[in-house]
């Protein structure tokens, strides 16, 4: 099972989220096969920025990691993302979350995704697709959700849902 976390904080942020997702599932020998809610979430390091809205996904792919990567890159470029700042405002962030039992730790590439322990926007919709999974190395998402504060999290109601 691949998971994938989305975020956005700027220009439309539920729409860039859903087309975000419809990107997924329009990428090569890859299906969307559970989407999580939406979620609104303060943001992490500097705070004069909008509040995000994320997502995760769970995908069936045949795309190896690298190549998916490269996948969510060209779909961020499409979002028009421009890196300024670390922790800055963006159109739309793709991460691979997990990536079945694999492990990582490449240049290019950590697997799991270094944040997934301790960041709630990611925690909260994982646990909403599989509250059962185990993070490679980390524990179960139940184990890792009870020790990471809610904060300002809030999932959406159903009429901000994506529909995929
Ligand atoms: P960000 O600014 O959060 O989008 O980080 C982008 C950088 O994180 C890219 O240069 C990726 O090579 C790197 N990266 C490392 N691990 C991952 C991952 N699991 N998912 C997405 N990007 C990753």
């Amino acid at each position: 099972m691949v998971y994938v976390g989305l975020g956005s904080n700027l220009d439309a942020p539920h729409a860039q989220v859903a087309e975000g997702i419809n990107e997924l599932a329009g990428l090569p020998d890859t299906e969307v096969e559970a989407c999580s809610s939406l979620y609104e979430s303060e943001p992490m390091g500097p705070q004069d920025q909008p509040d995000y809205v994320n997502a995760v996904v769970r995908l069936r792919t045949g795309l190896a990691p690298e190549a998916l990567l490269d996948g969510l890159q060209a779909i961020e470029h499409r979002h028009g993302r421009q890196r300024t700042r670390h922790w800055g405002a963006r159109t739309l962030d793709l991460d691979i979350l997990l990536y079945g039992e694999q492990q990582i730790a490449g240049p290019r590439l950590q697997i799991p995704h270094p944040g997934i322990a301790v960041r709630n926007f990611v925690l909260y919709p994982l646990a909403e697709l599989d509250s059962q999974l185990e993070i490679p190395g980390r524990g179960s998402v139940t184990e890792l959700l009870s020790a990471c504060p809610k904060g300002r999290l809030v999932r959406l109601d159903a009429a901000a849902q994506p529909v995929v």
